[in-house]
């Protein structure tokens, strides 16, 4: 999902939690933007795997997949499910400051997990999308008064804030306590803002809320920019 990383970068981070860079079957790409896709032409042409993007996005990509074969690029519509290997993925529209921003909703084998960053804000799509899922990948972007008193200039910070730009802490926390259901078993926060944000005010945010709903079999942990996150297995 999304290559944000130079390839060399997520060939060795792949490798580092011992998944064979190689054995990747294929891309799929949420929006245009550079945190998603600076990587992708790479590995495209590496893997030689087929890249899923919307046309809407393709257009703005179009450069870095210049030497990427035709027959790689497999477009997507949203709401249309398509197929990798046992997965069925299928995309959501998501309001972000991008041409056709998406967020993604997997299933396999009776499990589904639903994967929303880059966000302003929960819309009722997106609540529906995400009811349901086993797992989480959601965007906990940043601590709203850090965004405020930090050093990014005002249109930026007005910007991130907005309805198409990123989740806070409390937003990604109050949509996990409405879409809470007995089956959700593990919540990854995303999209942490290294300026912005805290691994500890993202947890604490959303960890206040699943103890307040007494939900300690929850499994809430943090993807980050840096490293591989943990390995989670749901059964
Ligand atoms: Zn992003
Ligand atoms: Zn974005």
């Amino acid at each position: 999902m999304d290559v944000g990383l130079s390839w060399v970068r997520v060939a060795k981070s792949l490798a580092s939690i011992e998944v064979d860079p190689m054995s990747i079957d294929a891309i799929v790409v949420t929006h245009e933007h550079t945190d998603h896709v600076s990587g992708v032409g790479v590995a495209a042409r590496k893997l030689r795997c087929p890249v899923h993007i919307n046309i809407d996005t393709l257009s703005f990509v179009a450069s870095r997949l210049k030497n990427v074969g035709r027959q790689q690029i497999v477009p997507t519509d949203v709401g249309k499910p398509f197929w990798i290997n046992d997965l069925e993925f299928t995309a959501f529209p998501v309001p972000h400051d991008a041409v056709n921003p998406v967020g993604y909703v997997v299933k396999s084998n009776g499990l589904k997990v639903g994967i929303a960053t880059d966000l302003g804000y929960p819309t009722n799509v997106v609540r529906h999308c995400l009811r349901a899922c086993n797992a989480l990948v959601l965007e906990s972007n940043h601590d709203r008064m850090m965004l405020l008193d930090g050093p990014y200039p005002f249109e930026l910070k007005q910007r991130i804030a907005s309805k198409r730009g990123h989740l806070s802490n409390d937003q990604s926390a109050s949509l996990l306590s409405d879409i809470m259901h007995d089956d959700l078993a593990v919540v990854l926060l995303s999209h942490l803002s290294h300026e912005n944000n805290t691994p500890d005010l993202a947890f604490g945010a959303s960890a206040k809320v699943l103890n307040e709903l007494d939900r300690h079999d929850i499994t809430l942990t943090m993807t980050y920019q840096d490293r591989p996150s943990d390995v989670i297995t749901v059964e």
